[in-house]
């Protein structure tokens, strides 16, 4: 009687998806394993696995070093206009299905967890410690249309929601279609860019140091080009977030 009294509606919650379950059983979308009352689209022991870069990272594009310290090669030969990026993790197959499932299958409650790790990474990361707003990397108004919502503001409304840090996402626009980058190399990928993203509201941007929010950083041109019309329209400093990072070093 006294759990009835305690807390009536969970517990009717809890019968309810314990039976939807018993109907309908879901499995963790990375590791097949069955899941628990209370887990969903991945289990807990997957969300607990996922790989957090922490140390042994390139200072400006967070690419894990497998030798030695300081910049990594890539970064060393190449000038950004954002400050530095932090990504969570590597690129790797459990990123890959998350993100993609984040993208492609609609799956947008994951920003969810994604955007509670991206806050933690936000908090260890002194260097973001001046921040004052956050942007999420903006879709072209067509291919909003078509996939019906942008997974970086899914991710950026998180982010603002955990670390109290205002979302500017009317700002920042993107004005052109781009063709895929996936087989293009950082230079293409620049000139496949270039003024492909314009800054609208200048006043919201103006003087402030930002924080961009995107989900794979590969080469860092999205980024880049981002930062550079923010920085263009008189923002102060831009900084990155992402989610998984493509390049290794
Ligand atoms: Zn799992
Ligand atoms: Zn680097």
């Amino acid at each position: 009687m006294t759990s009835i009294k305690l807390r009536p509606k969970a517990s009717v919650r809890q019968a309810l998806n314990s039976f939807l379950n018993f109907l309908f059983p879901s499995y963790c979308l990375l590791c097949d394993a069955p899941l628990g009352v209370g887990e969903r689209i991945v289990c807990g022991r997957c969300w607990a696995r996922l790989e957090i870069i922490t140390d042994r990272f390139c200072p400006k594009c967070s690419a894990l070093l497998r030798k030695g310290r300081g910049i990594c090669a890539s970064c060393s030969k190449t000038g950004y206009y954002f400050s530095f990026n932090r990504s969570l993790g590597p690129f790797d197959q459990r990123y890959q299905t998350l993100i993609h499932h984040l993208k492609y299958e609609r799956m947008t409650s994951l920003a969810v967890r994604l955007g509670e790790k991206l806050v933690f990474l936000l908090r260890t990361e002194p260097r973001f410690a001046p921040a004052e707003g956050i942007v999420p990397v903006p879709l072209h108004p067509t291919k909003l249309r078509e996939r019906g919502y942008n997974q970086s503001l899914l991710l950026a409304q998180e982010v603002s929601r955990g670390s109290g840090l205002p979302l500017i996402d009317d700002a920042l626009q993107k004005v052109r279609r781009t063709k895929s980058q996936t087989m293009l190399t950082f230079q293409e990928r620049v000139e496949n860019l270039r003024g492909a993203f314009r800054v609208k509201l200048r006043e919201k941007v103006e003087g402030k140091k930002l924080i961009l929010i995107d989900d794979v950083f590969t080469t860092g041109s999205t980024l880049n080009n981002c930062a550079q019309a923010l920085l263009e329209a008189g923002a102060c400093e831009v900084y990155g977030l992402t989610l998984a990072i493509a390049k290794g070093s």
